[in-house]
C-alpha cells in the first residue's frame, strides 16, 4: 500500500520548500524585528538584551542636549530663509512639530536620567518615530526651495540637505531603526524637493540621491551592528568579570584562603579584603602598592626591623618562578601574624610576565602553636629556664668540636628537703618556690653560661671555658649560700638547702655524658656526706657509684634467685634471763657463698626503693619462722624509713600474720627516728593502724638520732632500743657520764611507760652495769651472734637444758 506524499522524493522535495520558505520568512521577520527594535540581541538571553538596548539608548541620547539646541535653531534658521518662498502654515508646522519634537526628546531624555528604568523596544521605537517626524517636519518647506533659488543656492542647499541626511544618519546610528528612519524619511522629502525642481540634472541628481540613502541605510545598519555585536562582547566580558568576581568572593568567604594579584612589580592589584582588614587601609588604596612594602610597613610601624621573609618573597617576586607557601610574618595589632603565600606567574598571550596571581592562607596558629611546642620543646614551662633537652644540647655542642679538648664546668644542684616542703606547704607553695630558687639562680648567672632546670628539684649550671676546681667550689659555694637565704612563699619563710656536684672537663670528662655522669656522681657524694654541701667528682667517688649501680642490679636478682636469708638474734629479758624474743636481721648469700652484711646492701637498696620489696619478703619470712618457736618469743623485724611510709606495708603485715597464723602480738617492729621526719602525719597513721592491729613498736638506735624526745612525746611507741654506743660506753664508765646518760634514758622510758632495751651487749660488766640500772632486756654477742632460723631450736634448746642461764649466770655471779 502506498500512501500518498509519503514517498521519500516527495518528503524531502515538501520539506526543502518548507524550509526554504521558513528561512526566508524568519530572514525578514528577523530583519523587521530587528529594524524595529522589537528583538534587540538575544531573546534568549533577555539580561543581555537589556543590557545592549541600555547601551544603544544611552549612545542614541547621549548627544540629545546638543541635537536639540542644533535642530530648534535650525528649523528656526530654516523658516526664516524660506519665508518668501513657502506657505506660513507649511513652515509654521514645521517649526511646531520639530520643536514639539526636540521638546519630547528632551523631556524623554532628562526623565531617563533622572530614574533608571529599564529601557524597553517602545522606547527605542519612540526614538524611531520621533526622529521620522522630525525629519520630515524639518525638511518639508524645502518642497518649495526650486521656484525662485539661484543655481549657487540651490548647490549649497543640495550639500546640506545632503550632510543633514549623512549626520542624521550616523549620529541615530545606535538605534537602527532611527538612523535607518531618518535617512529614508528625509531623503523621501529631499526626493520631492527635487522633483519639484523640474530641470534637466533631476533624474540624474535623484539617481544620486537614491545611491546615496542607500549606502547611508547600509552603513548604519552596518554601525549599528558593530555597536550591537562590540557591546554584546563587553557585556559577556563584564558577565564573566563580575562572575569570576562573584566565585572568588565566595570562595574566600567559604575557605581560610584568599586570592591575591599584583602586577609584574608586585603592586597589589583587585586586593582581597584581607589585606585592607590586615593593613588598615580601604582596598581602592592599597591597589597599586607593593605587597612586600605593605608587609614590612607593619614592622615598621612597630618599631621592629622587617624579617628576611620579606626580602625572599620581594626576590620570588622579582623572579618568574612560581612558588609555594612561602611563610612571611606580619604585625596586625601588634601582634605577630603569618601568611602562607603561593603564586604562579601571568604571563600574556606573548608569553611576556604581567604579574602574579596566588593564594594566600593564614597560618598563624598553626605557627603559634609551632612556636609553642618549640618552647615547650626547650624550656621548663614552670620556671622559663631551659629543660633538659636543650641543656643536653648545649652541652653537646660545647663537646662537638672534636679538634680540641672541651673546657667547661657543670653544677648539678639538688634540694635536700624539697620534698617535705613540699609536702608540708602544699604543691601551690612547692611551684612557688621552684620558681623562686630558679629565680635566684638564675641571677647568679653570667652571660656565655647556660643555667637549666632538669626536672623535680634539680638544676644545673653549665659553665663553658676552663675553670679551676678551686675556683669551680667558690662558685657553687656562692650558689648554695644563695638558697640558704629564707624565701617567703605565700607569707611562710621556707629555708632550703642543697647538695651540689661538681665536675670539670677536660679533668674529670671528654664528652658531654661523662661530664654529666661525673657531676651526678658528685651530687650524690654531696647527699652521702650530710648534704647542704658540695662536693668536687673523684674518680674514686665514680668507683663507688659504679659499685652501688652493680650491687642494685645484683640486689634484684637476688630477690628472685632467694639469695636472701633471715639471721636472729636472742633478746634476754635481765630479770629473769629467759629467751623472750629474737632481732631479724637480714643476710644476703652470694651464690658463691660468701655472707654480705645488710650495712653493705641496705642503703643501697633503700636508696633504689628495692628495699620495699625486700623488706616485704623479710616480714613473711619472719612470720613463717615465728610460728615455729614458742608462744612467748617474739620477732622484732628492722623497717626502714621508705618501707614504714610505703602504702604497701600494712596489708603485707596483715598478710604475713594471717598466713602463718601467728598472735599479732609476736610480731615486733624497730623503726628509727628517721622514719618521722618525713610526712610524719603518714607516719603517725601507719604507727597508730600497727599497734592497732596488735603490734608493738621499738625505737631502734635511740639517742643516736635527732630530736628523740619531741619523738617519744608525740609518737606513741612500745620500746626504747637504745643505741649501741650507750652499751659500748658502760664498758669503762658505768659510773660516770655513760652510766648516767643510759639512767637518764631507762628513767625516761620507765616514766614514758616504755620498755628498755640494750643493744650489743658484749661483756658481763656491761651486762652487770645495765642490771643494776634497771634495763629490762639485752641483745648481744655476749648472749648469741644472729643465728640462722634452722639453729634456733637448738639454741632454745640449749639455753633452757644445759644452763638454765645460757652460761651467762655464771658471769653473773
Ligand atoms: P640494727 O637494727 O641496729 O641491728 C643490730 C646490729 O648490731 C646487727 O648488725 C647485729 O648483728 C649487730 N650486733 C648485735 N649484737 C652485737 C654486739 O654485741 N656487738 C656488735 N658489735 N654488734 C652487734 P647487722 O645484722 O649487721 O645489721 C646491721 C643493720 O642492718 C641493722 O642495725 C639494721 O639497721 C639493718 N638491718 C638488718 N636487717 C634488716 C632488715 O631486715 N630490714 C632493715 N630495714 N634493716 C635491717
Ligand atoms: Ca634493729
Ligand atoms: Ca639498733
Amino acid at each position: 500500500m502506498v500512501i500518498p506524499g509519503a514517498n521519500p522524493r516527495d518528503l524531502r522535495l515538501r520539506r526543502s520548500r518548507c524550509h526554504r520558505k521558513d528561512r526566508l520568512g524568519r530572514t525578514w521577520g528577523d530583519a523587521l524585528r530587528w529594524l524595529f527594535e522589537t528583538t534587540s540581541v538575544d531573546d534568549d538571553d533577555p539580561w543581555l538584551s537589556q543590557e545592549i538596548r541600555d547601551r544603544q539608548f544611552r549612545a542614541c541620547t547621549e548627544l540629545i542636549p546638543a541635537t536639540v539646541v542644533v535642530i530648534s535653531l535650525l528649523a528656526i534658521a530654516q523658516a526664516w530663509y524660506f519665508y518668501s518662498v513657502s506657505p506660513l502654515w507649511l513652515l509654521v508646522l514645521s517649526v511646531g512639530v520639530t520643536l514639539a519634537c526636540e521638546f519630547d526628546s528632551a523631556r524623554h531624555y532628562f526623565a531617563s536620567k533622572r530614574r533608571i528604568h529599564p529601557i524597553t523596544d517602545r522606547d527605542l521605537q519612540r526614538i524611531a518615530v520621533r526622529v521620522v517626524i522630525i525629519g520630515i517636519a524639518l525638511f518639508s518647506p524645502h518642497i518649495y526651495w526650486g521656484a525662485t533659488f539661484t543655481p549657487d543656492e540651490l548647490l549649497v542647499l543640495v550639500a546640506a540637505v545632503a550632510a543633514m541626511i549623512g549626520a542624521g544618519g550616523f549620529v541615530m546610528a545606535p538605534v537602527a531603526s532611527a538612523g535607518i528612519g531618518w535617512t529614508v524619511a528625509t531623503s523621501v522629502v529631499a526626493a520631492i524637493s527635487l522633483a519639484n525642481l523640474n530641470r534637466p540634472v533631476l533624474w540624474f541628481v535623484l539617481g544620486l540621491l537614491v545611491v546615496y540613502c542607500v549606502m547611508i541605510c547600509m552603513m548604519v545598519a552596518s554601525a549599528s551592528a558593530t555597536l550591537k555585536a562590540r557591546a554584546r562582547a563587553e557585556v559577556r566580558a563584564e558577565r564573566q568579570r563580575d562572575l569570576v568576581g562573584l566565585l572568588l568572593k565566595d570562595f574566600e568567604g567559604s575557605s581560610r584562603d584568599w586570592l591575591w594579584e599584583t602586577d609584574e612589580r608586585g603592586a597589589l592589584r583587585r586586593s582581597p579584603e584581607r589585606f585592607s582588614e590586615a593593613f588598615g587601609t580601604s582596598i581602592a588604596t592599597l591597589d597599586g602598592e607593593s605587597l612586600v612594602d605593605k608587609l614590612r610597613g607593619t614592622f615598621a610601624a612597630a618599631g621592629l626591623p622587617a624579617d628576611e621573609a620579606h626580602d625572599f618573597l620581594q626576590l620570588r617576586l622579582s623572579g618568574r618562578h612560581a612558588f609555594r607557601d612561602h611563610v612571611v610574618p606580619l604585625i596586625i595589632d601588634r601582634e605577630t601574624h603569618w601568611w602562607s603565600l603561593s603564586a604562579k606567574p601571568l604571563l600574556d598571550q606573548q608569553s611576556r610576565h604581567v604579574g602574579w596571581r596566588g593564594v594566600g592562607t593564614d597560618v598563624t596558629l598553626a605557627k603559634r602553636q609551632e612556636r609553642e611546642m618549640n618552647w615547650l620543646a626547650n624550656f621548663d614551662s614552670l620556671t622559663a629556664l631551659a629543660n633538659r633537652h636543650q641543656f643536653q644540647t648545649f652541652l653537646d655542642t660545647l663537646f662537638s668540636r672534636k679538634d680540641l679538648d672541651t673546657s667547661a664546668v657543670l653544677c648539678i644542684i639538688d634540694l635536700d628537703n624539697f620534698k617535705n616542703a613540699n609536702d608540708s606547704l602544699g604543691h601551690q607553695v612547692g611551684d612557688a618556690l621552684l620558681r623562686m630558687i630558679a629565680e635566684r639562680l638564675r641571677s647568679t648567672v653570667l652571660p656565655g653560661e647556660m643555667l637549666a632546670r632538669l626536672g623535680g628539684d634539680e638544676y644545673a649550671l653549665v659553665i663553658p671555658g676552663t675553670v679551676s676546681a678551686a675556683a669551680a667550689e667558690i662558685r657553687g659555694n656562692a650558689l648554695l649560700n644563695r638558697l640558704r637565704e629564707p624565701f617567703h612563699v605565700n607569707e611562710s619563710r621556707v629555708e632550703v638547702s642543697a647538695s651540689l656536684g661538681i665536675a670539670i672537663a677536660p679533668d674529670h670528662a671528654s664528652t658531654a655524658d661523662e661530664l654529666f655522669r661525673a657531676a651526678d656522681t658528685a651530687l650524690y657524694a654531696a647527699k652521702e656526706s650530710g648534704r647542704d654541701t658540695l662536693e668536687v667528682f673523684s674518680p674514686q667517688m665514680y668507683r663507688r657509684a659504679q659499685h652501688r649501680l652493680n650491687t642494685q642490679h645484683e640486689l634484684v636478682r637476688a630477690l628472685e634467685r632467694g639469695e636472701f636469708e633471715l639471721h636472729y638474734q636472742p633478746q634476754i629479758e635481765v630479770k629473769t634471763l629467759r629467751v623472750v624474743g629474737f632481732e631479724a636481721l637480714l643476710r644476703w648469700r652470694k651464690p658463691n657463698g660468701q655472707l654480705v652484711s645488710p650495712m653493705e646492701f641496705i642503703p643501697i637498696a633503700e636508696d633504689s626503693g628495692l628495699i620495699v620489696p625486700i623488706g616485704d619478703w623479710v616480714i613473711d619470712r619472719a612470720c613463717r619462722d615465728l610460728k615455729h618457736w614458742p608462744e612467748q618469743t617474739f620477732v622484732a623485724v628492722n623497717l626502714s624509713a621508705m618501707q614504714f611510709a610505703s602504702r604497701s606495708l600494712i596489708e603485707t603485715v596483715h598478710a604475713g600474720v594471717l598466713m602463718s597464723g601467728i598472735d599479732a602480738s609476736r610480731l615486733e617492729f624497730e623503726i628509727t627516728e628517721s622514719s618521722f621526719i618525713h610526712d610524719s602525719t603518714r607516719a603517725r597513721e601507719t604507727l597508730q593502724t600497727l599497734r592497732a592491729m596488735g603490734h608493738r613498736i621499738a625505737l631502734d638506735d635511740f639517742g643516736s638520732g635527732y630530736s628523740s624526745l619531741a619523738y617519744l612525746r608525740s609518737f606513741s611507741i612500745d620500746k626504747l632500743k637504745m643505741d649501741r654506743a650507750f652499751t659500748v660506753g658502760l664498758e669503762h664508765d658505768a659510773n660516770g657520764s655513760a652510766g648516767a646518760i643510759v639512767r637518764a634514758i631507762i628513767d625516761l622510758a620507765g616514766a614514758l611507760n616504755l620498755r628498755t632495751v640494750a643493744e650489743g651487749v658484749e661483756s658481763a660488766s656491761q651486762l652487770e652495769a645495765l642490771r643494776t640500772i634497771g634495763c629490762d632486756d639485752v641483745q648481744g654477742f655476749l648472749f648469741s651472734r644472729p643465728l640462722p632460723a634452722s639453729a634456733i631450736d637448738e639454741f632454745l634448746h640449749s639455753w633452757k637444758s644445759d644452763n638454765p642461764y645460757g652460761g651467762v649466770q655464771d658471769v653473773l655471779i
